[in-house]
């Protein structure tokens, strides 16, 4: 893969050849996360805005030029990525803002955006011929790994914490994987599955540890702008709970700049719950030492103790000047409320944390009503229905015969 000129390890900075290292920095152990380095001119001999708008393929392997895939793989057959970019008038008008954009990745096989790394994730295993892949997740790795795994016929074995959503857990059940629950944390889980990755040699995917699932998850910015001709909104907004997509966003506007598809790079605002703060902590006393903290967020996507990718998503957000932004459970909740009464789309609570995020940066007046913004709903709702619409009321009962109707129809105001 000649495209690839060597895995950068974030810690010591040393580049190590592709061939020579599998997870993590070789030297620095678990902390020394790696980053996938490329050789833009190589790429850039072959790969251009308008051969990219010839490819027909309306998924991610349009971009397979800028992925970590050996050529001749069998990519999964499910459709993954190209997902919607909506421009959202009514809920940009509700906020005063132009142009406001809403990239659906709850609309993937899977309903998350973690499809985009599984996919990368199986490639990697089918391409080794690994005949077991397994993954710690809060839940939507998991779901996204099986289904795909399903979909080509590759064994795996999952970690939970057994607090995931009953949804989330169906999902892998019916998927065929092999599910464990851990009496524990996230954490405790992904500590887990490294042991037994490294016990049964099977090939482990556990995100801000295998290099390649930011690179599987930059496709959704490549996607944006895309979407938009190039022509970058100012701000993505993401939420974070290991980093790994907020790092992903900003390798994919890296690789387009690098490239020269796109002559500036939005900001990105990465959005984390008060209740699991660990990178925002660190962004806000200016370091990149992230301590862990005891998350309790009922956005149990980006429920995380101590975030695996923390380094690279503070680089993303500070590269790109960005900003990072913590909001209340409450806010998250209602943002979801808003993103569904406003414009259609159902999220589960951490694709709608963007959406709090923004309100809190605009009330604070860093995104102002002239900039055009993206917001990344990177999950669906029906993933966790209980906790996606906690607050959104109750149906009115009714009497089949009718008896009632009337008094029903005037309790919630539709008649007087
Ligand atoms: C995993 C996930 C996130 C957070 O991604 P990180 O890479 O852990 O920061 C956000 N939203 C959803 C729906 C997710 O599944
Ligand atoms: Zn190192």
């Amino acid at each position: 893969m000649d495209h690839i000129a060597g895995l950068c390890c974030v810690k010591c900075e040393k580049t190590f050849s592709r061939e020579d290292v599998e997870y993590v920095c070789p030297e620095c152990g678990d902390e020394g996360i790696l980053d996938v380095i490329y050789d833009y001119d190589r790429i850039a001999s072959d790969f251009n805005r308008e051969n990219l708008a010839q490819d027909p393929r309306r998924n991610i392997w349009r971009y397979e030029k800028l992925l970590p895939i050996q050529p001749g793989t069998p990519h999964p057959p499910l459709s993954i990525g190209w997902t919607p970019l909506y421009r959202s008038l009514r809920l940009g008008k509700h906020f005063g803002l132009k142009s406001l954009y809403l990239k659906d990745d709850g609309r993937n096989p899977t309903a998350s955006l973690k499809d985009r790394a599984s996919a990368v994730g199986v490639c990697q295993a089918l391409s080794q011929k690994r005949p077991m892949i397994s993954t710690a997740s809060t839940g939507n790795a998991a779901s996204s790994l099986a289904g795909i795994c399903a979909s080509v016929g590759l064994e795996c074995v999952i970690f939970v914490p057994e607090s995931a959503p009953p949804a989330k857990i169906s999902q892998l059940l019916v998927f065929g994987a092999k599910v464990f629950a851990v009496k524990g944390t996230y954490d405790d889980a992904f500590d887990l599955c490294l042991r037994a990755c490294a016990e049964y040699g099977w090939y482990c995917r556990n995100t801000g540890y295998n290099p390649y699932m930011a690179e599987g998850k930059k496709t959704v910015s490549l996607e944006i702008c895309e979407g938009l001709e190039f022509d970058v909104p100012d701000w993505i907004l993401v939420s974070a709970g290991d980093g790994c997509i907020t790092d992903g966003v900003g390798k994919g506007l890296w690789d387009l700049k690098s490239l020269g598809f796109i002559d500036r790079l939005p900001r990105i605002a990465a959005v984390q719950s008060n209740e699991s703060a660990a990178i925002y902590n660190a962004w806000k006393a200016g370091t990149e030492k992230i301590e862990p903290v005891k998350a309790t967020t009922l956005a149990d996507s980006i429920s995380v103790n101590m975030p695996r990718d923390g380094v690279k998503a503070l680089r993303a957000v500070r590269k790109t000047n960005g900003v990072m932004v913590t909001v209340e459970d409450e806010a998250i909740l209602s943002a979801g409320r808003l993103l569904g009464k406003m414009a259609g789309v159902f999220a589960e609570p951490a694709g709608a944390a963007p959406l709090a995020g923004m309100i809190s940066l605009m009330d604070q007046g860093t995104i102002t009503p002239e900039d055009r913004v993206a917001l990344i709903v990177s999950g669906n709702g029906l993933k966790d229905a209980a906790g996606a619409s906690r607050g959104a009321g109750e149906p009115v009962q009714v009497q089949p015969n009718g008896s009632d109707l009337e008094s029903a129809l005037q309790s919630v105001g539709l008649i007087s």
